[in-house]
């Protein structure tokens, strides 16, 4: 493969877009193989070491990652926080290592702040765009702690699909998995989705996790992280 050049190499990687880079090499801000590189068009040999700022930046990777994220309750998926209510980045981006703190990551798709469960994280914007949207049907597998009483008649209409106030939802997959606890996938992910459904069969959400996205099981504990395979991503999402 030929080397790519620097202001390349660098958005490629999604550490800032082509301009930013460009001004940032100019700056003085990059350097390959410990020596600052100012020009955009410098060469990026095959397995140069690429700081920013003294931090190493993954260059000549895949230019996709995603990591996935046991989100806790009581965190917004947002990058604002409102008043005391804190914000998933603000857990999970301190425990990045220097490799993977360069990039900007972008949520896919949204948990409730009183949620908790698989949220992913990615640097690739068209990867959040196919992973939400509906016409994708990527399942979303979500278990759902009820008051009330579940049982599998009270959950039918959410099978043979119900209409909310903003359209008809389709068909879910549900797991009556006993009384207090149903399991719900969903091919599509509108806002409150899950709870909206339960609730109008009336059984109002307690609590809600979800335990996959896609292909991809959560299996870490609550508020860590960790870095998906291409194999993962390619194949599970
Ligand atoms: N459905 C909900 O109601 N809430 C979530 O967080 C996700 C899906």
């Amino acid at each position: 493969e030929k080397p790519d050049w620097l202001s390349r190499a660098l958005s490629r990687a999604g550490v800032f877009p082509q301009e930013e880079a460009e001004t940032a090499i100019r700056a003085g801000r990059v350097s390959i193989n410990g020596r600052v590189a100012k020009m955009p068009l410098a060469p990026v040999p095959p397995g140069a070491v690429v700081k920013v700022d003294g931090k190493v930046v993954p260059v000549g990777a895949p230019a996709t990652r995603v990591l996935a994220f046991h989100k806790p309750a009581g965190v917004l998926t947002s990058t604002e926080r409102q008043h005391r209510t804190g914000t998933v980045f603000e857990v999970l981006l301190p425990q990045l290592p220097p490799e993977l703190a360069g990039y900007s990551w972008h949520a896919v798709g949204r948990l409730d702040v009183d949620s908790t469960g698989l949220l992913l994280f990615t640097n690739d914007d068209k990867l959040v765009s196919h992973a939400t949207s509906p016409d994708t049907r990527l399942p979303k597998r979500y278990v759902a702690t009820v008051f009330s009483t579940a049982d599998d008649a009270r959950v039918e209409p959410l099978r043979k699909g119900m209409t909310l106030d903003d359209g008809p939802a389709r068909p879910a997959k549900v797991v009556v998995r006993d009384e207090h606890t149903v399991e719900v996938t969903l091919t599509e992910g509108r806002h409150h989705q899950v709870k909206r459904m339960l609730g109008a069969v009336g059984l109002p959400v307690r609590a809600l996790h979800r335990e996959a996205v896609g292909g991809i099981e959560l299996d870490i504990p609550e508020g860590t992280f960790r870095l998906l395979s291409d194999e993962e991503v390619r194949d599970g999402l």
